[in-house]
C-alpha cells in the first residue's frame, strides 16, 4: 500500500508525468503535420489529369484538384509491384488486377490492412459472431422440437374416424362372399398366404424381418404386405415384435 501511495504521489509531482498529456497532443500534431508533408511531397510528382493542376489529399483514398476533379490516387497513379499493371480496390486493400496479389497503397498513411493487430481483432470479432449465431441457431432448433409423447393408454383405432374401414379395404376384409372369386384372381395381397409364409419361417421360434423371404415379385410391395401381416399377427397375439436398429425381431408366442 505505501508503495502505491508513493507512486501516486510521484505521478502528481513528477513534472515529466504531469506533462505527459501535453506530450501526447504534441506527438499527434506532429503526426498530422508529417502526414500533410508526406502527401504534399508524394503528390508533387503528379498533376490533375483534367487540368494539370496541383493535387491535395482530401480524404482517405481521395485526392482533389481546385478544378473540382476528385479521384483515388492509388488507382490513378500506382501500378502493381508484381505485374506492373492496374490495381483494383477491395474493401480494405488494393490487389493486382492480373494476379490478385495484395499491393500496399503508397497513398495511405495508415494502411489498416497491414496492421496485424487490427486484423487479429477483426478475425476474433468475426469468429465470436459466428459462434454466437451458431449457439442461437442450436437454441432455436432445441426450442422447436416437439415434446415427448408418453403413451398412457393403448392406441385406439376408433379414435381416427374411418381408419378401420380404410384398413379393412386395404386388406380386402370388406369384400363380401360373392366377390371372393374375383378377389382370388385379382388380389395381389392375401394376408392368409403371408401369415402361413411367416409362420413357416418362424419354425425355430424367432427370426429377423429382413431374413424372411419375399413371397411376391415386387420387393417393395412384398415388404409392405409382410409388415402389415405382422402388425395384424401381433394384434392377434400370435407373435411379438421388437425393433433392433433398422430391423424387427419376430418371435412366435407359444400358446
Ligand atoms: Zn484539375
Ligand atoms: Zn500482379
Amino acid at each position: 500500500m505505501p508503495r502505491q501511495n508513493s507512486d501516486l504521489h510521484e505521478g502528481q509531482t513528477n513534472p515529466l508525468v504531469k506533462e505527459l498529456h501535453r506530450v501526447h497532443i504534441r506527438i499527434s500534431h506532429l503526426k498530422e503535420k508529417t502526414k500533410i508533408f508526406y502527401f504534399h511531397v508524394l503528390l508533387s510528382r503528379y498533376q490533375c489529369p483534367k487540368c494539370n493542376g496541383e493535387l491535395t489529399m482530401t480524404g482517405q483514398n481521395q485526392c482533389s484538384c481546385s478544378c473540382g476533379e476528385a479521384f483515388d490516387p492509388t488507382l490513378a497513379f500506382q501500378k502493381s509491384a508484381c505485374c506492373g499493371t492496374q490495381l483494383i480496390r477491395k474493401t480494405f486493400h488494393y490487389v493486382c488486377s492480373r494476379c490478385k496479389k495484395v499491393n500496399p497503397s503508397r497513398f495511405l498513411f495508415d494502411e489498416r490492412i497491414f496492421d496485424r493487430a487490427y486484423f487479429c481483432e477483426m478475425m476474433k470479432a468475426s469468429r465470436a459472431k459466428a459462434k454466437k449465431k451458431k449457439q442461437e441457431m442450436i437454441k432455436l432448433i432445441m426450442e422447436a422440437r416437439s415434446g415427448e409423447l408418453p403413451l398412457l393408454q393403448e392406441p385406439c383405432l376408433e379414435s381416427v374416424p374411418g381408419l378401420i374401414a380404410d384398413l379393412d379395404h386395404f386388406v380386402g376384409a370388406d369384400e363380401d362372399g360373392s366377390d371372393d372369386a374375383a378377389l382370388e384372381t385379382n388380389s395381389v395381397f392375401s394376408m392368409d398366404d403371408y401369415r402361413s409364409h411367416i409362420l413357416s419361417a418362424l419354425d425355430c421360434g424367432s427370426r429377423f424381418f429382413s431374413k424372411i423371404n419375399n413371397l411376391g415379385a415386387d420387393l417393395r410391395e412384398d415388404r409392405v404386405y409382410r409388415f402389415v401381416t405382422l402388425v395384424f399377427m401381433q394384434n392377434e397375439q400370435e407373435i411379438d415384435l421388437t425393433q433392433y436398429d433398422n430391423d424387427l425381431l419376430i418371435e412366435r408366442i407359444e400358446t
